[in-house]
Formats: structure tokens, C-alpha cells, sequence
């Protein structure tokens, strides 16, 4: 396919970006997940198609909308236009020993935009991230591996038949493109969303140990959940699933951290 034509559908270009990877980076979000996670906190993310929101404001107590603010989520983008937006930060990737993350969604749903793309990313020298659930066709995540330099990659639970309650797939291939990559020698940090009531109880923690202490990866990254994508399920008009549950407390985190440590992996809390 002529690369001038081939598009992408995104819902946001982040710069500056210093959590999905080493040094400043640029982090492009695809738009598109085929999973459907309880907690996730970019539900606008998950339909492959452009969406229209409506939010109506209000003014002082007034019960009535005085104007309605319409938002759109979700932008074609040709693999060109993409390239030169991330290459006017050159720089300061340089400087950092930054580069580029594709993020979602699911990078892994655009595969031929996302293969193409991380190609040109490596003719230009730049370092490459791929944050991705590993829900996707093992072929397509063996050939996207030799242009990815570190895979962040989610792992949410190890339980198969809990892991598609909470996120409507099964993780069998998850885990065994995870084990794929690994065996095959990719640098791949795992990151664990600690939410409570759902995968933090001991047996689920010494599943995530077990499982994870056979593989070859950097460290585990644990993230607690948080409720910053409330707002957003509100505005999209969808179900949040998790509004009655609260972030895990550090003392949570920390006692966490320290159950995996004893499976010999190096474990990290994010903020
Ligand atoms: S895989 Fe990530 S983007 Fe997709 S639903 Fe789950 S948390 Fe959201």
C-alpha cells in the first residue's frame, strides 16, 4: 500500500510524555481496543470510529443547559502528517534518551499502520515503545516485535475465566505472546493495574508471581487505580463500573510490591 494514503485513527498525540517509557517521548494514542476492562480509564479509546460527544453546559444553579459543547474523538491521520509531528521533538528525544511510544487502545489493532510506522521510526533512528495488552494475532505481534525496543506490556490478570469476566477476553493469547516475546529475547516491562476487590487478593498476586517469575522481563510496573476517567464515562454516556470502588492505599501498594518481590522479580509502584 502506497504510504502517502495509508491512515491511522488516533484520539491524541501527547509530547512531553515522561510515564510510558525512558527519557521524553512523544505518545501516540490508537484508537480501537478489543477489550472491554472494568476499570479502564480511556473508555473513549475503545470504538474504532471517530465519535461525536455532546456535553451541555450549565450556568450558576440554573437547571438548564445554556450551551452545548460538541467534541469530536477520534482523527484520521496519514502515516506522513504522523511522522512529522513526531520528529519536531527530535531534540529533545535526543537529549533524553526519549523517543516514540504508541499507546491506546490497542496499537495492535492498526497493524499494518502501526508495522509501517515503526519501521520509518527506526530508519529515523529513534527509540520505540509499544504499550500494548497483547490481545492480538500472535503472526502480527512476532513481525511488530523487530522494530519494538521495550514492550510496556498490561498484564491485568492471570485467572483465565476472571481475566474474560473483567475484561471480556480471554488472556490465553496474552500470555502466550508474552511468553513469546520473552523467549525471544525483546526487552518487556509488565504493568499490573492494582484494583481493588478485582485482582488484588493473595491469590491473585501469587498467580501474577508465579506466572510472571518464569519469563525473562526488566521489572513489573504496578499502577493503582484511580478514578481520573470518571468524567469521561459520564460524557460518553457508558457505564462505569467501578464507581463505588476506591484507589488502593499505599500501604496496599507497598504490601503488593513485596509479595511479588518474594518471586524474585523488581517490582516499581507508579504514580
Ligand atoms: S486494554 Fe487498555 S485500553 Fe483496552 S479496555 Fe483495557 S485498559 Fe482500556
Amino acid at each position: 500500500m502506497n504510504n502517502m494514503v495509508l491512515k491511522g485513527l488516533i484520539f491524541d498525540i501527547k509530547k512531553f510524555a515522561v510515564h510510558d517509557g525512558p527519557g521524553i517521548r512523544t505518545t501516540v494514542f490508537f484508537k480501537g481496543c478489543p477489550m472491554d476492562c472494568w476499570w479502564c480509564h480511556n473508555p473513549e479509546s475503545h470504538s474504532t470510529e471517530p465519535q461525536t460527544i455532546t456535553q451541555e453546559i450549565f450556568s450558576g444553579s440554573s437547571s438548564k443547559a445554556c450551551f452545548e459543547r460538541k467534541e469530536l474523538i477520534g482523527r484520521e491521520i496519514s502515516l506522513d502528517t504522523l511522522v512529522e509531528e513526531i520528529m519536531k521533538d527530535k531534540v529533545f528525544y535526543d537529549i533524553s534518551q526519549g523517543g516514540v511510544s504508541f499507546s491506546g487502545g490497542e496499537p495492535l489493532m492498526q497493524s499494518e499502520f502501526l508495522l509501517l510506522l515503526l519501521k520509518k521510526m527506526k530508519e529515523l533512528g529513534l527509540h520505540t515503545v509499544v504499550d500494548t495488552s497483547g490481545c492480538g494475532n500472535s503472526a502480527i505481534v512476532r513481525e511488530v516485535s523487530d522494530y519494538v525496543d521495550l514492550f510496556l506490556y498490561d498484564l491485568k490478570i492471570v485467572d483465565e475465566e476472571k481475566h474474560e469476566k473483567y475484561t471480556g477476553k480471554s488472556n490465553s493469547i496474552i500470555k502466550q505472546n508474552l511468553k513469546m516475546i520473552t523467549d525471544n529475547g525483546h526487552k518487556v516491562i509488565i504493568r499490573i493495574p492494582i484494583i481493588p476487590t478485582i485482582n488484588d487478593n493473595p491469590n491473585d498476586i501469587k498467580q501474577f508471581g508465579e506466572f510472571l517469575s518464569d519469563l525473562n522481563i526488566v521489572r513489573v510496573e504496578l499502577l493503582p487505580f484511580h478514578k481520573i476517567g470518571e468524567e469521561k464515562y459520564r460524557k460518553l454516556n457508558k457505564i462505569n463500573r467501578m464507581k463505588d470502588i476506591q484507589k488502593p492505599t499505599k500501604k496496599d501498594m507497598i504490601s503488593i510490591k513485596e509479595r511479588l518481590e518474594k518471586f524474585g522479580l523488581v517490582v516499581k509502584i507508579e504514580e
